[in-house]
C-alpha cells in the first residue's frame, strides 16, 4: 500500500464521517403534527377493536404525555394547544399567551422564519381553540371575532376547516360576528377563499388557500362524503410546493365533541376519520423520506374505559364513560420519520412543543 493511497483512504474515511455526522445533525424538512382532540388510549383502543388494524400502528416510536395546564391538572383545549404549539403551559381558556399575558411564539411563527410554508386542517371551526393555538394570541378562547381577526393576519398559507360564520359581517345570514367587517373579503385580498369541498379539490397551481367548508363545525365524520384524510392530502399537496419545506397541523377535532356527548359510535367514527389523516401523512412521509410525523392528543375526554364483558368480537357493546368532560389521564404519542426517537418516553405536554420548535428553528441568523 503506497503512502499516497493511505492518505487518500484517510481522507475518504474523514469525508464520509463528515457527511454522516452532517446528516445526523440535519433537521426534518417537513413536519406534520397531528392532534386527536380528546383522544385517550381507550379511544385508540376502540378504533383498533372495530377496524382490526389502524394506521397509527405504523409508528414504531411511542410515548405518553401529561396534559395538565398551568392552573389545572385537567386542561382545556386552549391551554393544551398552547403547550403543544409553544412549549409553555398557560391557564385554561388562554390561547398563545403565558399566564401573565405575554405572547408566546408558536411553532408556525418559528417555521415562517425558516421560509417554510405552514397550514392547518381541522374538522371544527378554524377559530376553535386547537387551531387558534397555532396562530393566535388571546386571553379568551371564545372571543371568536378577535381570533378570526388574528387568523387572517397570521401568515398561514393553507387553512382548511369550518366556521365562515365568524368571518362574514353581522348582516349576513348565519353570521355570528358583532360588527360589519367582512373578513372573507379582507382575506380574499391575500389568497383564494372557498366554501365547498369541490372548490377546494379543484384548487390547483396555487400555494395559498383558505377553505371554510361550513358555517360552523364540519359535519360529523359519518355524515361527510369526504374524510380528514382527503383534506390532509390536499393540504400536503399545496404546502409541498415550497422547496424550503412545510409545517402542517392536522386535528381530528370532533373525537372530543363525541366523547363530551358520551357517544361511543361517534367516538369510533371520529377516531377512524382521524386515522385516515394519519394514513395520508404517513404515506407522504414514507415517499418523501424527510418528513417527521408526530401524532398525539391534547387531553383525554370522557374517562372512557372498557370493563369486563363490554366487548364482543369486534364490537363495543358497553363502553363506559366516567365523565362528560376532560380528564387528567396521560395520552399517547406516536412518531415516525427523522427525529421520531425524541418523542419516546413519558414527559409533560411542553416537551412536544419545545422539541418541535427546536426541530424547525434556525441554527443561525439569518436563516433564509
Ligand atoms: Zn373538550
Amino acid at each position: 500500500m503506497s503512502f499516497r493511497s493511505k492518505h487518500f483512504r484517510f481522507f475518504i474515511v474523514l469525508f464520509l464521517a463528515i457527511i454522516v455526522s452532517a446528516q445526523s445533525d440535519a433537521k426534518p424538512k417537513n413536519i406534520i403534527f397531528m392532534i386527536g382532540d380528546g383522544m385517550g388510549i381507550a379511544h385508540v383502543t376502540a378504533a383498533k377493536i372495530v377496524k382490526g388494524s389502524i394506521d397509527m400502528e405504523r409508528c414504531k416510536v411511542m410515548g405518553m404525555h401529561m396534559t395538565a395546564s398551568a392552573d389545572n391538572p385537567v386542561t382545556d383545549s386552549a391551554a393544551a394547544g398552547t403547550a403543544l404549539s409553544t412549549g409553555f403551559r398557560t391557564n385554561n381558556d388562554v390561547v398563545g399567551l403565558c399566564p401573565e399575558g405575554k405572547p408566546l411564539k408558536n411553532l408556525m411563527e418559528y417555521a415562517h422564519e425558516t421560509g417554510r410554508a405552514t397550514g392547518v386542517a381541522v374538522t371544527v371551526i378554524l377559530t376553535h381553540a386547537t387551531p387558534a393555538a397555532f396562530y393566535a394570541h388571546h386571553k379568551a378562547r371564545y372571543h371568536y371575532d378577535i381570533i378570526a381577526d388574528q387568523m387572517i393576519e397570521s401568515g398561514l398559507d393553507v387553512m382548511i376547516g369550518g366556521g365562515w360564520n365568524n368571518f362574514y359581517p353581522k348582516t349576513f345570514t348565519g353570521s355570528r360576528r358583532k360588527d360589519d367587517r367582512n373578513l372573507i373579503l379582507e382575506l380574499r385580498k391575500k389568497m383564494p377563499v372557498v366554501t365547498s369541498y369541490e372548490s377546494l379539490m379543484q384548487a390547483d397551481g396555487i400555494r395559498q388557500i383558505t377553505a371554510m367548508l361550513d358555517g360552523g363545525h364540519l359535519p360529523h365524520a359519518s355524515k361527510r362524503d369526504y374524510t380528514l384524510g382527503n383534506l390532509t392530502d390536499k393540504a400536503i399537496s399545496l404546502l409541498n410546493q415550497n422547496q424550503k419545506g412545510f409545517v402542517l397541523m392536522v386535528e381530528g377535532s370532533q373525537i372530543d365533541l363525541a366523547a363530551h356527548d358520551n357517544d361511543m359510535q361517534r367516538v369510533i367514527d371520529e377516531t377512524l376519520d382521524f386515522d385516515t389523516a394519519v394514513k395520508s401523512a404517513l404515506d407522504f412521509a414514507v415517499a418523501d423520506g424527510n418528513t417527521l410525523v408526530v401524532i398525539t392528543a391534547d387531553h383525554e375526554t370522557g374517562g372512557l374505559s372498557f370493563p369486563y364483558k363490554s366487548i364482543e368480537g369486534n364490537k363495543i357493546v358497553a363502553g363506559k364513560f366516567s365523565s362528560d368532560n376532560h380528564t387528567a389521564a396521560m395520552v399517547p404519542v406516536f412518531a415516525f420519520g427523522p427525529d421520531a426517537e425524541k418523542f419516546g418516553g413519558i414527559y409533560d405536554n411542553t416537551h412536544i412543543g419545545k422539541t418541535l420548535i427546536e426541530l424547525v428553528k434556525c441554527d443561525a441568523e439569518p436563516c433564509n
